[in-house]
């Protein structure tokens, strides 16, 4: 006879009170951080927290930094970023916030640290499939900085600057100053392109919904907030806006005093309001340390005036990787009113390996926070899949080789019956696959073994 098999966990009996450390996501930080510095310590609250001031003192070379930090660190960490910064494909650019918030004490492991000061002495060399515009964005292109990969939406790059540079940035193609290594398609805040971007968005009644990003929205003028934000909803066939920024990661100063900014900013979603369609701002959290008391300060205004704010966040290694660091992000969100919507498989970007996780830890990582709280508050894990096939659930591949780090995906929405890869940090796997990637038949050989298992894969 065989016996059902019982679950192996006893009853848990009832939920004993949590303990102190379980309420942290409320605890932000609302000291005079800044004062570790040599160059802000003689700063006030009203002097650090002035959005002016945030915005007029980034750093933007290393001279800068050592002038802020003296001797804080030691020579040879200048000179390591020094060298880092000659490799990067972003120019460098750091709010004093986000400075100030780095824990100087230990900066090679430091989160914030990690996403915005390059350290030679860290480089991984690239995957040998890694391309500059990974997500072909630029080939969705019906006129210069509109993609249109989605049927119902597209993505508008307004400008191509933004208030800080993020060393992962996906859109390293276009954002940002030239660099060493990279000379840049720009796309500047222009009304002429705009104005061709409008065209083809109302000639096109399938588009309903329009993400503008950049670059970053924090940098528009802000009657070109307004403008932009005007028009698409004027158009009969846009329901939905989105203004993407990663200003109150890095610099929620602005949202406290930019007035003209914020009241563009709320002029839009009151004409939202009366057209009956939504506006929402999309931002950029990556680590549960980058939200302080002035973070909320400003999202609180946000709040009081029914703003939805989303965020969506890169995930990356040695950032926001482990379990309890994305349960706190996650918490601390929810907290300060902002929905997680996507954590993103890092995208293929050159010069930042380091900081790419397998496929495996992203779903492993999914599995720890669903269930931290509430459902809808909790991020979709997504993966940008390489070559346009758009953002796939990272458990949706049709295979996935996790000894060669090969996953295939398909894309039935945006590109029926087509393929795409995402590959797993070289780094990671056996030695002797590690060598098997450094050569080119062996490559071609490994990716078609994936693909032909992915498309033999039967179909329901
Ligand atoms: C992400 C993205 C969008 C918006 O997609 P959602 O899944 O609705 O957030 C639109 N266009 C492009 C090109 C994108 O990359
Ligand atoms: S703020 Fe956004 S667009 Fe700008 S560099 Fe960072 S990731 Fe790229």
């Amino acid at each position: 006879m065989s016996q059902v098999r019982e679950p192996a966990a006893p009853s848990p009996g009832l939920r004993p009170p949590a303990v102190p450390a379980a309420l942290s996501h409320k605890d932000l930080r609302g000291d005079d951080f800044w004062r570790q510095l040599p160059a802000y310590r003689g700063l006030s609250a009203q002097e650090f927290h002035d959005h002016r001031f945030q915005s007029r003192n980034c750093v933007t070379s290393v001279a800068k930094l050592q002038e802020v930090l003296g001797d804080l660190v030691p020579a040879s960490f200048y000179q390591d970023v020094g060298q880092g910064v000659l490799r990067s494909t972003m120019s460098l650019r750091i709010s004093p916030y986000i400075l100030s918030l780095i824990d100087w004490s230990h900066p090679v492991e430091d989160p914030l640290r990690i996403q915005f000061l390059p350290l030679a002495s860290r480089w991984v060399p690239d995957h040998p499939e890694l391309a500059l515009d990974s997500l072909h964005e630029q080939e969705h292109s019906p006129v210069p900085g509109l993609t249109h990969r989605y049927a119902d939406r597209a993505l508008f790059l307004a400008l191509d600057t933004c208030p800080v540079y993020c060393r992962f940035c996906t859109r390293s193609y276009a954002v940002g100053l030239d660099t060493p290594k990279v000379e840049k398609v720009h796309f500047g805040a222009s009304t002429e392109r705009w104005d061709q971007a409008f065209a083809y968005i109302a000639s096109r009644p399938e588009l309903e919904d329009i993400v503008v990003s950049g670059g970053d929205v924090y940098n528009l003028r802000p009657e070109h907030l307004e403008h932009i934000g005007r028009t698409l909803l004027e158009m009969d066939n846009i329901r939905r806006l989105r203004f993407a920024t990663k200003g109150p990661a890095v610099m929620p100063q602005k949202l406290v005093g930019d007035e003209a900014w914020v009241g563009a900013l709320l002029r839009v979603v009151e004409r939202s309001r009366q057209l009956h369609k939504s506006v929402a701002l999309h931002t950029h959290f990556n680590h549960p340390r980058e939200i302080t008391a002035i973070t909320r300060t400003g999202l609180d205004r946000l709040a009081a005036q029914g703003i939805v704010v989303r965020n969506q966040c890169v995930l990356q290694r040695g950032v926001n990787d482990e379990p309890a660091t994305m349960q706190l992000l996650v918490k601390r969100l929810g907290h300060v009113n902002v929905q997680p919507y996507y954590v993103f498989v890092h995208d293929m970007v050159k010069g930042v390996e380091e900081l790419r996780t397998t496929l495996q830890q992203a779903m492993d990582l999914e599995k720890q926070v669903r269930g931290t709280t509430a459902g809808f508050n909790v991020p979709a894990f997504v993966l940008d899949t390489m070559g346009g096939g758009g953002k796939r659930d990272v458990h949706s591949y049709e295979h996935y080789d996790r000894e060669h780090g090969i996953a295939v995906f398909t894309s039935p929405t945006v590109r029926p019956g087509a393929y795409f890869y995402y590959f797993d940090p070289v780094h990671t796997l056996a030695p002797q696959i590690q060598e098997r990637w450094q050569d080119g038949a062996e490559r071609a050989a490994m990716m078609r073994a994936a693909l032909d298992e992915a498309v033999s894969r039967p179909r329901r």
